[in-house]
């Protein structure tokens, strides 16, 4: 690994396969955050095609990208007076994570379910509220949970990395999770192999993992190039296409059972962001004043949510079991 070291930034082996193969892609502009017009490249491996970011800002240089007004962190409450359709929007979100999940896997009550990357962890108060499962979840950062503290009673959240919370995961699950889920976490991590390997070992013999992320070969990708959402400048480590995303599940223990180009996350939300990427919004303060428009482009969207089975427009679920 190569430390640039005026600015910081390490250059990359592929994360799915290792080859220090690299063609370059493109470069992007910083996302939703402080950095102004700083820009980040994407590579291809030129061995397994992975498009992953390279060379990349060290773990700690990271969290610059993450400010106390980071929009994701922010909630319904960023939006103002519409922060109850948001909220609504979002429960509805949750509730399609938890039918998904149990459509592979029937949750028992006392069953144990880890959500990587839970941030503010409302499908986990989904999850527990229908099934009286022992829902767990873990994030490197507290700041989803840790002001509503009430709010949250009954859950099991870890603070740390999956590396540092193996064994406490592990003591919490007994024989192992029965499910898994990573919602837009796996694209976000600077080990992805690793991960996976770990959440396989955590993973009870007949566990199911779920993972949704954005998916490169989508229509909201082509619509949008670089400014493309699902690049999430710099703050997405890879851009998954189908075939790299199963790939790195295969690799790491895992045997897919089914592969969605669709998922929970609406892919409109992705387009939008990747609009505004391109108008160079960072989307700080308070976005009342947009929602009408938001609105009306979610109105326009419509006729394309209804063939979004047939046609990828943004994100895609991979959902496995353990390969005996
Ligand atoms: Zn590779």
């Amino acid at each position: 690994m190569i430390t640039h070291l005026s600015s910081g930034l390490e250059d990359t082996p592929c994360l799915l396969c290792g080859a220090d193969a690299a063609l370059p892609l493109l470069t992007s502009q910083v996302q939703l955050a402080p950095g102004g017009s700083a820009e980040f490249s994407f590579v291809t491996c030129g061995r397994c095609g992975l498009v992953y970011m390279s060379p990349r800002p060290g773990e700690e240089q990271l969290d610059d990208f993450y400010p106390p007004d980071y929009l994701p962190h922010r909630g319904p409450a960023a939006w103002g007076r519409w922060s109850p359709l948001v909220k609504r929007a979002l429960d509805r979100m949750d509730r399609r994570r938890v039918r998904l999940l149990l459509r592979h896997a029937p949750i028992a009550p006392g069953d144990p379910v880890l959500d990587l990357g839970c941030g503010r962890p409302t499908f986990l108060r989904a999850l527990e509220r229908r099934t009286h499962g022992l829902a767990v979840g873990i994030d490197t950062s507290d700041r989803g949970w840790s002001e509503e503290r009430t709010a949250w009673q009954g859950l099991h959240l870890v603070r740390g990395t999956l590396a540092e919370e193996e064994d406490t995961l592990r003591a919490m699950a007994g024989s192992g999770f029965r499910a898994i889920t990573l919602w837009h976490a796996l694209e976000h991590d600077p080990r992805p192999l690793a991960t996976l390997r770990t959440l396989r070992r955590l993973s009870r013999s007949d566990g199911v993992l779920v993972v949704e992320v954005p998916d490169l070969a989508s229509l909201t990708a082509k619509l949008s190039g670089p400014d493309w959402a699902g690049f999430h400048t710099p703050r997405h480590t890879a851009a998954y296409a189908p075939h790299t995303l199963r790939a790195l599940v295969e690799e790491a223990g895992w045997q897919p059972i089914q592969h969605l180009r669709h998922g929970t996350l609406d892919p409109y939300v992705l387009r939008w962001l990747s609009v505004m990427a391109t108008r160079r919004r960072r989307l700080s303060g308070s976005l009342e004043g947009d929602f009408p428009r938001f609105l009306a482009g979610k109105v326009a969207w419509l006729p394309l949510s209804l063939v979004q089975r047939w046609i990828p427009l943004g994100v895609q679920v991979v959902v496995a079991r353990v390969r005996r």
